[in-house]
């Protein structure tokens, strides 16, 4: 196949084979039935459960499915951007393999893209996961949002699609610790996002432990904002500024009532010192944010049109 297919289908896989069968004849059943050409990039991100063979099992009965095999286990997301690098459609869309995002529902977020919009977000108003895993996602979601100043709602939905030029621009990034929504508010690209059904995990169990998701999240605030090295300096601002205002209140006491506490003055000695201190740290916390974002290596500008 040399020539573009209207649609990608990236799915990344790690031991998913309980699902791989139902998942296949779902897409594939869900893609023919739009009348569009397509492909289906399953990333194999070092699955050791049997999913390898099962989807070049796959493979052979249906050319359209290609496989990108990693040499190891790199990650949901990094086997996402393989899968997007490798993809060859017009359109790209990005789905789980363990069926949570019913494959019935790829039609309604290419429909949506076509409207006009560069990226389509899945939105699950209803969503299947266990009580704490929801819990930490809004909180994230929170967080995340505001770091990157976005307002959609669910970011961690694994239906998405991508427009071709969005892809390119993403897979060109060199920046390890890469976060989708991220880099989508980055490229400046128009979101639109849909409803989706969403289902529980009908078999295997979910990649994510506790630890793994605490780790995750933070690698991923850590990656999208430099802003909490940021406070430092201003922490350390406000800290002086108590410590200063302490140090006026004994002198006027001083002065006036001829008071003096020793207490005091070591208490407001180090409120200035500590603050000083942190101004220090703050100072050179900007500079590492600075080498952050020039490591990151991301283009300067990225022009849409030029209009003659
Ligand atoms: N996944 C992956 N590599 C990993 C972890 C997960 O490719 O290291 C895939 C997994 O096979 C699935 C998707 O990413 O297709 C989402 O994973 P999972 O369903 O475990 O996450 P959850 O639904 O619990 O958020
Ligand atoms: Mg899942």
């Amino acid at each position: 196949m040399s020539e573009r297919p209207e649609i990608s289908l990236v799915m990344p896989v790690f031991n998913e084979v309980a699902s791989i069968d139902e998942l296949m004849a779902r897409c594939v059943s869900t893609l023919t039935k739009m009348g569009r050409t397509f492909e289906i990039v399953a990333v194999d991100d070092g699955c050791s459960d049997g999913s390898t063979e099962l989807l070049l099992k796959h493979h052979q009965a249906e050319p359209r499915l290609r496989i990108v095999r990693l040499v190891r286990n790199f990650g949901q997301t990094p086997a996402l951007y393989a899968g997007m690098a490798n993809a060859r459609g017009n359109i790209v869309v990005i789905i789980d393999a363990d069926l949570q995002n019913p494959p019935e529902e790829i039609p309604k977020v290419i429909n949506k893209l076509e409207e006009g919009y560069d990226v389509v977000q899945g939105w699950r108003q209803m969503r299947y996961d266990s009580l704490w895993r929801k819990t930490a996602s809004r909180m994230l979601n929170l967080f995340v949002s505001c770091a990157i100043k976005s307002k959609m709602r669910d970011l961690g939905c694994g239906l998405k699609a991508f427009r071709r030029e969005v892809v390119d621009r993403m897979v060109a990034f060199r920046h390890h610790s890469r976060y989708v929504p991220a880099e989508m508010v980055w490229l400046g690209a128009k979101v639109a996002e849909v409803q989706v059904e969403h289902q529980p995990r009908g078999a295997g169990k979910s990649k994510y432990s506790l630890w793994n998701l605490l780790h995750l999240n933070f690698d991923m605030l850590a990656s999208v904002t430099t802003t909490p090295i940021k406070l430092i300096g201003w922490l350390g601002i406000f800290l002086s500024v108590i410590g200063f205002g302490m140090s006026l209140r004994i002198g006027y006491m001083r002065i006036t009532l001829g008071l003096y506490s020793e207490l005091a003055t070591v208490a407001a000695l180090f409120f200035f010192l500590a603050g000083v201190q942190m101004i220090a740290m703050g100072l050179v916390c900007e500079y590492v944010s600075r080498i952050f974002v020039e490591v990151q290596n991301k283009p300067y500008y990225i022009v849409k049109d030029v209009i003659e």
